[in-house]
């Protein structure tokens, strides 16, 4: 094949008009073909689909019931969820049912607050008359528990993440401390303006956009803001999306997504675009402007001054990608195919029609989509720690992916095998916390895989790099290839700060919840006098079996459930 053309933000000889990206050669997906596939999925959209209906919710809070009668309220919660979001409408009694028993669940989890709150949903519905008096029961006993003096509000549990410095002037959630900067080796990348120390925390960074996976098995995180265990209520369309409220229903570009066929929304990177496309439109209602700005981008300009937080994050994401950037023909070819699916949808929606109408505006969008799927290949994906055996031990903890999202500051972070900071999800803000000590002027890294990393699986890990983010990791590790004396160099097990350190990773989610604020505090400060103690030695199993701990800890502690 021939070299693949570099179309993105070409314009035709002596033409204002930027090129049409699907007339070129090599055309394998021309956007006729795509057109086919759209309309015919518009089509088969409307006569098939599951449909709300209190029968089918009936049956699943039976399910349910049973589930609830075994003591797994978080499982029975997932499905009185699922019931509430099944029932036919917010008037049906099926509706109020669910939300009745969901507060059960939250009863018996000891969340009497969300248990009050669920009462009060359920007794706003048409909750059976005979059997009200069980929602005015509770609502007294939770009413008693919380006038006790002793009583402890659930949140109160809750570690809530906050930045060891103040905010960034630019970036919300972001550490003043830190900033892009540009070189040849690295590009953009971050670096900090002074001294870090181990367990300080530089980023609570909320994403542009974000897309849970269609598959949500979960049910159990809001649709808008990740949240989990909440008093969920549902979209009145469809049945897999949930929020914590009307505030969050609102805030999402679900409404513009929810009776959209089921088979262009499985694939998160088309979710992801449509998201960001939506968030765009929302952010510039004038296109000219918006074509003005992207063009000074292009130039390598200064954006002006003037612009509102969220169009700063626009270009802060736009700028991840050098329009001069070269991908593969095949890759061109695949992002172009998938770009036209894009296109094609937009232009279902009346409001981009209407924007959207002569052929110089058509054309920038054009560009601009398939400019965004460059932007995607960035993205940060959001994972959760996740135990199905409650009494196991946290070593035994394994991730699972929840959600991915565009960052418009940590976008800019490298990646190392070696990171010195490590980064977790609470929601869907992103949580980075310094684990080794960065000297001012550094650069930060994390690494791209969730977790700590262990030394068996780098080999693996550096050829993953290659293939999804197609770099060559220059690490001190992948520049080493002699691993293997670093592993069993030293022997730390006769130190206390070791023996102590590790022992929260023994421990069950149960356990851990239990040690007090301060308990927690001692194991922190013991595992960070670890690491600074041997931070020479680094990277060695035993150190970055601390900093798992440390990270698993942080994880356990910011999670509800
Ligand atoms: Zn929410
Ligand atoms: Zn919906
Ligand atoms: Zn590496």
């Amino acid at each position: 094949m021939e070299q693949p053309l570099n179309i993105l933000w070409q314009k035709g000889v002596s033409s204002d008009v930027y090129i049409d990206i699907f007339d070129i050669r090599n055309n394998e997906f021309p956007l006729s073909a795509a057109k086919i596939l759209v309309d015919g999925l518009y089509k088969g959209a409307k006569s098939s689909g599951l449909q709300k209906s209190d029968l089918n919710a009936k049956l699943v809070r039976e399910q349910a019931n049973a589930i609830f009668a075994q003591g797994k309220y978080y499982d029975a919660m997932e499905q009185y969820n699922l019931a509430m979001s099944m029932a036919k409408n917010c008037r049906s009694e099926e509706f109020g049912l669910a939300i009745g028993n969901r507060a059960s669940c939250f009863f018996n989890l000891n969340m009497i607050e969300n248990c009050l709150a669920d009462v009060q949903l359920a007794k706003g519905t048409n909750y059976p008359k005979h059997l009200m008096h069980k929602l005015n029961e509770r609502e007294i006993r939770c009413t008693k528990l919380m006038a006790k003096p002793q009583f402890k509000s659930a949140s109160h549990d809750i570690w809530e993440p906050t930045l060891s410095f103040n905010e960034h002037n630019e970036f919300a959630g972001v550490a003043d401390c830190l900033k892009i900067k540009k070189n040849d080796r690295f590009g953009r990348h971050i670096v900090t303006t002074c001294d870090l120390k181990i367990g300080q925390t530089i980023l609570v960074e909320r994403p542009y956009a974000a897309v849970p996976p269609r598959e949500n098995e979960g049910r159990m995180r809001c649709w808008y803001c990740f949240k989990e265990c909440m008093n969920f209520i549902p979209c009145k369309s469809c049945l897999c999306v949930i929020y914590c409220n009307e505030e969050c229903m609102e805030m999402s570009f679900h409404k513009m997504e929810c009776n959209r066929p089921a088979a262009l929304s499985r694939k998160e990177t088309y979710e992801l675009i449509m998201r960001m496309i939506f968030k765009i439109n929302a952010d510039f209602t004038d296109v000219d402007a918006l074509m003005d700005l992207v063009q000074l981008l292009i130039d390598g300009k200064k954006p002006p001054m003037n612009l509102t937080q969220s169009q700063k994050y626009f270009c802060a994401l736009f700028q991840l990608v050098h329009h001069h950037k070269k991908v593969s023909a095949y890759g061109l070819e695949r992002m172009r195919a998938s770009a036209g699916i894009v296109i094609l949808t937009t232009s279902r929606y009346p409001e981009f029609k209407r924007k959207y109408l002569s052929l110089k505006h058509k054309r920038f969008l054009q560009h601009l989509i398939l400019h965004l799927f460059h932007v995607a290949e960035h993205a940060i994906d959001m994972f959760e720690y996740f135990q199905k055996d409650t009494t196991a031990i946290i070593a035994n903890y394994e991730y699972r992916h929840f959600a991915r999202g565009m960052y418009p500051f940590a976008c800019y972070i490298n990646h190392s095998c070696v990171p010195n900071i490590c980064w977790f999800h609470v929601d869907d803000r992103l949580v980075c916390k310094v684990i080794r000590p960065i000297k001012k002027g550094q650069q930060i890294f994390r690494s791209y895989f969730p977790g700590q990393n262990s030394y068996k699986q780098l080999p693996i890990l550096k050829l993953e790099l290659q293939l999804r983010y197609h770099f060559e990791c220059e690490c001190m590790l992948c520049t080493n290839d002699d691993w293997s004396p670093l592993t069993d160099e030293v022997d730390f097990s006769d130190d206390p700060l070791y023996t102590i350190g590790m022992k929260p990773f023994c421990m069950t989610v149960k356990e851990l919840r239990k040690l007090s604020r301060s308990q927690i505090q001692q194991y922190e400060k013991n595992a960070i006098d670890f690491l600074v103690k041997y931070g020479r030695f680094h990277p060695v199993n035993d150190t970055m079996g601390m900093q798992n701990t440390l990270l698993i800890m942080w994880n356990v502690l910011a999670a509800r459930q």
